[in-house]
């Protein structure tokens, strides 16, 4: 009698008792194995077909070996042909379903890692996305000293120079400031071809305009 039948003979029709040992060694293994995991997941690229594993094989292979060097009762049943292999020569035995089971597991899990990197992935472009937005609308050059970049928040708007508008009631965003600025020019603009001129006007009744003017055209409004 050789190895797998002595084997067979002893665990028919019984859960082996590797089998509580070997799965979580192989989710411990798989665990433990995220980045190599990830790194075979971006090398594949678009290639990724779904449904297959990506390491869990490998994993399960190694596992068994591990498991297989301890226990030298355990058959060797992995063969050069890996999991397909493994899976022919148990086919009649009850722990092919076992073996089955487990890789199932694995495999979700492994989805399960996929899916997190790839939201991870998406939350970081969002954010690096906003940033590089943010970044953009952040250099509204001051249109009165033309210097420094405007402070701009849900408060006020502010420059170094001395601008300064509340604009806490109206939720003034960095956009909807270029937006005004940008509309105000074109509209001086479609009549004169020279520079307008930004000022403040203090009012005692509110808080003060921000406004567009020229002296060469008589053009006047107020921004915000
Ligand atoms: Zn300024
Ligand atoms: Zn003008």
């Amino acid at each position: 009698m050789d190895a797998l039948h002595r084997h067979r003979s002893l665990y028919k029709g019984t859960t082996p008792p590797w089998k509580e040992t070997y799965r979580r060694r192989c989710m411990d293994r798989l665990k433990n194995s995220r980045s190599r995991l990830l790194d075979r997941y971006r090398q594949m690229g678009e290639t990724c077909s779904s449904g297959a594993s990506i390491i869990v094989q490998e994993v399960m292979g190694e596992e068994w070996t591990a498991l297989q060097s301890e226990d030298q009762r355990l058959p060797s049943l992995w063969g050069s042909g890996g999991m397909s292999e493994m899976f022919n020569v148990m086919k009649e035995y009850d722990e092919l379903a076992v073996l089955e089971d487990i890789q199932q597991e694995l495999m979700s899990h492994e989805m399960s890692i996929i899916e997190e990197y790839e939201r991870n992935l998406q939350f970081e472009q969002q954010y690096i996305s906003s940033v590089v937005e943010g970044m953009d609308e952040m250099q509204i050059i001051c249109p009165t000293c033309h210097v420094n970049n405007l402070n701009v928040n849900s408060y006020f708007i502010a420059c170094p120079c001395g601008l300064y508008i509340n604009t806490k009631k109206r939720n003034i965003t960095p956009e909807a400031l270029r937006n005004l600025l940008e509309s105000r020019m074109s509209e001086h603009m479609g009549d004169c071809l020279y520079n307008p001129i930004f000022s403040v006007a203090s009012n005692t009744d509110s808080s003060p305009n921000l406004m567009i003017s020229c002296k060469v055209c008589d053009y006047l409004s107020i921004v915000l």
